[in-house]
């Protein structure tokens, strides 16, 4: 990959132009001055100006993942921020939001400002949620307003679920204050014991302790419930039940404040998959059955799910390397998350094109509140080039984070970035 600054005037030529903020899709050319978005429509290139050749490609908005553990502070043998963006670029991601599960923790005014001006040296747009409890304890609610006033774009003890209620209820009520979401890790530790992967046929067969859907689905319904009382704004994050699903899918009904996110893997893979006990599928919430998978393809058809993240979670070889019931959770996603996507989804016209962008940009965007205008006039540009129909496989040359516990490793991925542009940069893989 080669990251190289922006000229004065640079012009998109002959591409796809796919917008999803206005619903279009048309061939045409873009010109960005000073980095931002000039015209776009059929342009004659001004004089000087660096023209990229977008036959054949797409160019849309910049992904954006609500979801990505970057480890920083405490983590950085496993990733960085700058190693994170790295690995963002690559897969056409410009903006992240970043879990405060980091050690220590991210769980103070000082903490979200130290990843605020870190994120300015890095060259993509990060965005930190900041943990819900002190510690990530559970316990006591940590300061959301001074955390929100130092640029906390969410609340979350991701990696650890929120197993008090009443530390959820006075989490969301404070939090409604804001219109700020709560990201719970909705998986109840009881339920869950020592499951290292879903309870089915398959863990029976493999002899591996087990959970069900209802670890997480029953937890997911405490959540949406005490939501939907508060009034507040509930983001379930990584949905991997079908059961979850159903629930989702009735509270919404009552409250235009919940939100989901289902990740790559969990839209790829089933638990078949780890008869191969490659510990690079060992996540939390675990990869589920067929029927959950396809439940969870449902989701994302009907708009039950909003939006598609990808979990990032690098860890090290050494720790991965483990047998499968002591390895870490959690797998690298960033580089392969259009690929996997674009496959499962768009195979067999499951969703359209534009659907599949959508869950990648204005729909998380949305979520977080921010601009999803980014085609319009004098924005910043923040835009994805990449080619929807090649054929490839993933492999090591195509990681860019420090870590590379990936279970695509040698897998057919369909759909490839080319270029990443943000922050007046264009980074290139050819
Ligand atoms: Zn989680
Ligand atoms: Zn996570």
């Amino acid at each position: 990959m080669k990251i190289s600054k922006l000229k004065k005037n640079v012009v998109l030529k002959n591409g796809t132009i796919i917008d999803p903020f206005n619903n279009s899709e048309k061939k045409g050319d873009i010109h960005i001055e000073n980095g931002k978005i000039k015209t776009i429509g059929k342009i004659a290139a001004p004089k000087s100006s660096e023209i990229i050749d977008c036959k054949n490609l797409n160019i849309t908005h910049g992904f954006f993942d609500l979801h990505v553990h970057f480890r920083e502070p405490g983590g950085e043998d496993k990733e960085d921020l700058n190693s994170g963006s790295l690995a963002a670029l690559a897969g056409g991601f410009t903006g992240v939001c970043t879990m405060p599960n980091t050690n220590p923790p991210i769980d103070s005014p000082e903490s979200i400002r130290y990843i605020i001006d870190r994120s300015e040296e890095c060259p993509i747009n990060i965005f930190p949620i900041g943990a819900v409890t002190k510690s990530q304890k559970g316990k006591e609610i940590t300061e959301m307003g001074t955390m929100i006033n130092e640029g906390a774009i969410a609340f979350s003890d991701d990696g650890v679920p929120i197993g008090d209620a009443k530390v959820m209820q006075n989490a969301l009520e404070y939090s409604s204050m804001f219109d700020i979401p709560i990201i719970n890790h909705a998986e109840d530790e009881c339920l869950k014991c020592d499951g290292v992967m879903h309870m089915g046929k398959v863990s029976t067969n493999l002899g591996l302790p087990s959970s069900p859907g209802i670890t997480e689905s029953s937890m997911v319904r405490r959540d949406l419930e005490i939501a939907v009382h508060a009034g507040a704004r509930l983001h379930v994050p990584h949905v991997s039940s079908f059961r979850s699903v159903e629930h989702i899918k009735a509270l919404k009904k009552k409250s235009e404040k919940i939100s989901s996110e289902v990740t790559a893997h969990h839209l790829f893979f089933t638990d078949e998959d780890l008869v191969s006990y490659n510990t690079n599928l060992k996540v939390a919430p675990p990869i589920r059955s067929k029927k959950d998978k396809k439940a969870l393809i449902e989701a994302v058809k009907s708009g039950t799910i909003d939006c598609i993240a990808t979990d990032h979670a690098p860890h090290t070889i050494e720790e991965k390397e483990g047998t499968f019931d002591i390895a870490p959770f959690g797998m690298i996603g960033l580089e392969s998350c259009f690929g996997a996507v674009n496959k499962v989804l768009t195979s067999n016209n499951k969703i359209s094109h534009l659907e599949l962008i959508k869950l990648l940009t204005v729909n998380p965007r949305k979520i977080m509140k921010l601009n999803q205008d980014l085609f319009k006039e004098g924005t910043n540009a923040e835009i994805a080039i990449y080619d929807p129909n090649i054929e490839w496989k993933f492999s090591l040359e195509n990681i860019y984070s420090k870590s590379n516990n990936s279970p695509y490793l040698n897998r057919g991925l369909k759909g490839k970035i080319k270029s990443t542009i943000v922050k007046e940069h264009i980074a290139s893989q050819f």
